[in-house]
């Protein structure tokens, strides 16, 4: 195993904390990629790792991740990311969760946690009882996902205008893949504006329940990817865009709120030479976070949403670098965001 500072993903973390509590089984990495902008913000993922090797290069990929999205954001607020082992013989219980929030707090706010895959709401309250450095509780802006929807909504629209010269998505196809928070909350902005809607979701009955209600069409999950449509916009799950995938896209522009979208990364380039206009998903997806980050912005709802709402012009600045350099818009949202945090 290469040492932690020759993994492909270290990409310079500023630190990389290992804890290992015996009395409680508990096992976790924070990350902190870089705290340049502000304290190092990300959730904390509770997961089953194949071994801890993995956990360390999610956690530190992840964390990255948020260093660039918190900065495309405009938010004061650096990147980390926190991880906690599961297995069999380490179960989350009050006694773990405790001896977490002791690890996040010893980092004497370096590192903001938040909630994300396997942790409740309710365990983010149980930390909070120990850490002051948790965001997003239950009465700080609540459920990111209507935020989330909202961004990659206006995101769609930017992607419109930039692809076809068009302001108004009426007639629009837009193919949704995933209809659960942001997928379904997108679904309702674009029927509100008269798009034409495909949804698709492995759970078939949602997306033919949405349809039949916003007077769209629903496809199995397995389709969506290759219907005939304007836009594409994944809001399932990550790693969608492979090589085969995007060379059956029959679309003109990718636009959508999931994470990690790119398999690999080199798919951006098949989209830019394919001519599929591309939206950064962290650039994209962004709202959540930014109301999330409310209180260490302390930020209102007015300004939430101006933040919101200055996704598309992050998009056009992207786009229209993308279009002088030939680069594709995901090495120039890399590009931009390393830049923001000083590298
Ligand atoms: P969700 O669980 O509410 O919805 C996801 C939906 O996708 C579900 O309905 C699920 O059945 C469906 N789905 C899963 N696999 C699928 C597949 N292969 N094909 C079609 N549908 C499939 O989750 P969400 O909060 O809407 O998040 C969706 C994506 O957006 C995730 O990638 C998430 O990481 C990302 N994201 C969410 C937020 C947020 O604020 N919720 C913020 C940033 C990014």
């Amino acid at each position: 195993m290469p040492a932690i500072w020759d993994l492909p993903d270290f990409d310079s973390h500023e630190a990389v904390h290992v804890f290992d509590d015996r009395p409680t089984g508990l096992r976790a990495v924070i990350a902190v990629h870089s705290t340049y902008l502000g304290p190092a913000a990300g959730g904390t993922r509770f997961w089953h790792y194949g071994d801890s090797q993995a956990a360390i290069i999610d956690a530190l990929r992840l964390s990255r991740g948020m260093s660039y999205k918190n900065a495309m954001a405009g938010l004061s607020a650096g990147g980390g990311k926190a991880v906690i082992l599961a297995n069999p013989q380490r179960i989350k219980g009050q006694a773990m969760l405790d001896a977490f929030a002791r690890a996040v707090d010893s980092l004497g706010g370096k590192y903001i946690t938040a909630q994300d895959v396997g942790m409740s709401e309710a365990d983010m309250v149980s930390l909070s009882k120990v850490t002051a450095h948790v965001a997003g509780l239950p009465g700080q802006g609540g459920d990111p996902g209507p935020y989330t929807a909202r961004g990659v909504y206006l995101g769609v629209k930017a992607a419109a205008k930039h692809a076809f010269g068009t302001d108004s998505l009426s007639g629009v196809h837009v193919a949704i893949q995933g209809v659960g928070s942001v997928g379904g909350g997108l679904a309702r902005y674009l029927a509100e504006q008269g798009a034409k809607l495909t949804l698709a979701d492995v759970n078939a009955q949602r997306a033919t329940d949405l349809a039949a209600e916003l007077g769209g069409t629903s496809v199995p999950a397995d389709e969506i990817m290759k219907i005939d449509a304007d836009i594409f916009s994944p809001c399932a799950l990550g790693a969608i865009l492979t090589e085969a995938s995007v060379n059956a896209l029959k679309v003109r522009a990718v636009a959508g709120g999931a994470n990690n979208q790119l398999a690999k990364g080199p798919e951006g380039r098949i989209l830019t030479d394919r001519g599929i206009l591309y939206a950064p998903d962290y650039v994209i997806n962004a709202g959540g976070i930014i109301n999330v980050l409310r209180h260490i912005e302390n930020a209102d709802d007015a300004e939430i949403n101006r933040r919101i709402d200055a996704i598309p012009e992050r998009l056009f600045a992207i786009w229209s670098e993308s279009d002088s350099t030939g680069q594709t818009p995901a090495e120039v949202a890399d590009n931009m965001a390393q830049k923001l945090i000083g590298r």
